[in-house]
């Protein structure tokens, strides 16, 4: 559903309602959206719950969608907006750990008592305002804590993904986790592995995408999840760092540092480059003679290991291409009071670039606090504000075949050349460089020309 104002979608959800009620049915809103209403947030999504079985909500509904509706889920559109309508019901055994095996029609009462947390088993009638709960979700709502409905253990046993639902809803919604139900985690974490990789990166990615984030990886990393599904940022902790320049002490807790220092605002490659920007100093560490210790080649080892991470994850090449160049380079910022203005020119011109200062501005944070290397991109991005930092060519491969050159490496070493001048300030115009051609790069004969 595309981003819709708030007041449209509660109509649409109620209008669904309104009708479904003159049909003589029960209908409620249910779930996330009561919650979050209750806590004065914007919801998401609408979904409605009803006594009307699939074949009756289809009947009222001309043109709405079966899909799901063996699972008592039926599609409605009202107002432009889509409206999920899922029928009371019950789930059967759980036999994968993750889907009910059947789903039998049943009540109100039933279909508060199957979902996860107390905080997601309220009903609202929006046409009065009443609240119906079953579970204790109001208490808890207000106490500010996340308990699963009944048995804790038997909860997490029926649908692993629960589990990292927990640690998530713990961590938007700013929640302890009720005791039992913590211990249930801590002790079933383990299973999360047997969840699909895309759910599991669905959760992260909301977990990790929060401001709260760093209340998340501590949850992540106490529950025994992190372990489960990220054990390579387990593996960071106790791998020691020279004081001199990590007075903070070891790489995870630098890496923790890092979260809690970003803006509530960021990418999701920014995020996981902040994670993994250090993922392989443990593999690359050594210590010579007088105990100086040293990470070489941290950063190309660390963004194949990020790439070979993200991938198991099943995350997308727009969102792992961008995070593996930003660990893979985010060395290189120590060496950009040296860079010729040309290649920090086009260091600086990369798309990922912006993300990749402010990995550099946290990892800086995160350890001495030196920002000098950072102001000094900001102060040249101001210097060369005033063009676009790569420019259009002076001269183009065309040109030099036209003066007699054959297409090859060579030529485009000379490309690279006069693009190098025109970035460096030296050529400005077409002419200077034709001329700059003739005396410096005169065609060479067939023979050499074809290398
Ligand atoms: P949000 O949409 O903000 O992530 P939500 O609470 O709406 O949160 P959804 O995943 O959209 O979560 O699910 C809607 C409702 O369905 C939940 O509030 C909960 O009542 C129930 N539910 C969803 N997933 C599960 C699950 N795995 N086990 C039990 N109940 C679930
Ligand atoms: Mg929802």
């Amino acid at each position: 559903m595309n981003q819709a104002s708030e007041p449209a979608l509660l109509g649409g959800a109620t209008s669904v309602i309104q009708t479904l009620k003159a049909a003589g049915h029960l209908a409620l809103l249910a779930g996330g959206c009561v919650r979050d209403s209750l806590l004065g947030k914007t919801a998401k999504d609408y979904d409605v719950a009803t006594s009307a079985r699939p074949e009756e909500v289809i009947r009222l509904f001309p043109g709405a969608l079966t899909v799901g509706a063996h699972f008592g889920v039926v599609i409605v559109r009202q107002g432009g907006h889509h409206f999920e309508v899922a029928t009371f019901r019950t789930d059967g055994s759980y036999s994968d750990g993750r889907r009910p095996d059947t789903v039998t029609f049943a009540t109100a009462e039933e279909d508060a008592q199957r979902r996860d947390f107390t905080v997601n088993g309220l009903f609202l009638d929006p046409l009065t305002g009443e609240i119906i709960d079953y579970v204790g979700g109001r208490a808890d709502l207000e106490a500010r804590v996340l308990r699963a409905i009944g048995d804790a253990h038997q909860r997490f046993a029926e649908d692993h993904l629960r589990l990292l639902r927990a640690v998530r809803f713990a961590t938007v919604l700013g929640f302890e986790v009720e005791p039992q139900t913590w211990k249930a985690i801590r002790e079933m974490a383990p299973r999360i592995q047997a969840v699909s990789a895309e759910r599991i990166r669905d959760e992260l990615t909301k977990i990790f995408l929060h401001p709260n984030r760093l209340r998340g990886f501590d949850l992540l990393v106490e529950s025994g999840l992190m372990e489960a599904v990220l054990p390579e940022i387990l593996a960071l902790q106790g791998c020691e760092q020279p004081a001199q320049f990590h007075p903070e002490g070891d790489v995870f807790i630098h890496t923790r540092l890092m979260l809690s220092l970003l803006p509530d605002e960021v990418s999701l490659p920014l995020v996981l480059s902040v994670l993994f920007h250090d993922i392989s100093k443990p593999a690359t560490q050594t210590v010579d003679e007088t105990g100086r210790i040293r990470f070489n080649g941290h950063d190309k080892l660390g963004a194949l290991v990020t790439e070979e991470i993200l991938r198991r994850l099943k995350f997308s090449n727009q969102v792992i291409a961008p995070t593996v160049e930003a660990v893979a380079c985010h060395m290189i910022f120590k060496d950009v009071p040296k860079m010729r203005t040309a290649k920090l020119k086009r260091f600086m011109a990369r798309p990922t670039f912006e993300d990749e200062m402010q990995l550099h501005r946290v990892d800086c944070l995160g350890s001495k606090g030196d920002l000098s290397n950072f102001d000094y991109v900001r102060r040249k991005q101001q210097e060369f504000a005033a063009e676009p930092l790569i420019p259009p060519s002076l001269v183009s491969g065309r040109d030099l075949i036209q003066l007699g050159w054959h297409a090859g490496p060579a030529l485009g070493r000379i490309l690279t050349a006069i693009q190098n001048l025109q970035l460096e300030g030296s050529l400005s115009n077409r002419e200077d460089a034709l001329s700059w051609l003739k005396v410096n790069a005169p065609v060479p004969d067939q023979f050499d020309a074809a290398d």
